[in-house]
């Protein structure tokens, strides 16, 4: 690999009629980093992580994956063979499967599912790809501390847990850039912990680099090697979870000016200790 950057986003713009949804000249993301996005609502978070796995295709601009592939045009089918793996709230997950069911199809995407022909004779290359699966599923299973819910229905988790189900299916796809849209969104607070240790697992054991828009400040600050806000479109300050949780221009845009907000996103010159 040629470069330090999984992905470089470089004069991206995206519009929708006369709404600028995104405009950013410059975003490297560091290879096997964390990297948080903060910004209001509508400030282009969602649209950046279309952008990203190829939902959206930009107006114009590069998006470049390992600094040589250029992705813009990229169907998110080929992204996702690239490497590129989305989290979506765990919305597509069937609540009459099992965790275990649920794992397993999920590697049946990365792995193929086999031929009608070939299961039906019993091939024993598709015994050998059952088992691979069985033990690849219950390998994942147990690294994301799921053992207990192995057999339970998805609709009976909470929804922290199937929060966990559902990174657990991007992690299957093996993926090299994991995108994380909201993660915390709707997480009992006593189950965030256990999602914050997770997220760190999953950069520290498997590696990926990850991307993770979150309005759960607190959480976002404790996960973050690197951190971006965006305002309008644009990226409005860079770095540390504290430099840019303390910038003036993103507690305007996004913090205000509620001092207990601010203090609970971190941000320094404020009455009260963070989060
Ligand atoms: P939130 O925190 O509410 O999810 P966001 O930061 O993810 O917001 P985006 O969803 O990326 O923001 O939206 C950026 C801007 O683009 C907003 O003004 C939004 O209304 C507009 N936008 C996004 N998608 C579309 C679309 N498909 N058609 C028209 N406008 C859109």
């Amino acid at each position: 690999m040629t470069s330090d950057y999984a992905l470089e986003i470089r004069g991206v713009r995206v519009t929708y009629g006369g709404i600028v949804a995104l405009d950013v000249d410059e975003m490297a993301i560091p290879r096997g980093q964390i990297v948080g996005i903060v910004g209001a609502n509508g400030a282009g978070k969602t649209t950046l992580l279309d952008v990203i796995s190829g939902f959206t295709v930009a107006d114009q601009g590069s998006v470049l994956l390992d600094g040589e592939k250029e992705l813009r045009k990229t169907a998110p089918s080929s992204r996702a063979k690239r490497g590129i793996s989305r989290s979506f709230q765990g919305a597509e997950l069937f609540p009459s499967m099992t965790v275990a069911e649920t794992v397993r199809t999920g590697l049946h995407h990365r792995l193929g599912t086999a031929s009608v022909f070939g299961a039906a004779l019993g091939a024993p290359w598709t015994r050998r790809r059952e088992r691979a699966i069985l033990r690849e599923a219950d390998a994942l299973i147990e690294l994301m501390g799921l053992l207990t819910f192995y057999d339970k229905l998805i609709g009976e988790l909470s929804t922290g847990t199937r929060r966990i189900v559902d990174l657990t299916c991007a992690l299957a796809q093996q993926p090299r850039v994991l995108l994380l849209d909201e993660p915390g969104s709707g997480v009992a607070q006593s189950e965030i912990d256990a999602l914050r240790k997770l997220i760190l697992q999953i950069r520290d054991t498997v590696g990926c680099t990850l991307v993770v828009v979150e309005h759960d400040i607190p959480l976002l600050r404790s996960i973050s090697d690197l951190m971006f806000a965006l305002d309008a479109g644009r990226v409005i300050a860079r770095g540390s979870a504290d430099e840019v949780l303390s910038d003036p221009a993103v507690i305007a845009a996004y913090l205000g000016t509620d001092q207990t907000a601010i203090a609970r996103s971190g941000g320094r010159g404020t009455a009260e200790a963070p989060a």
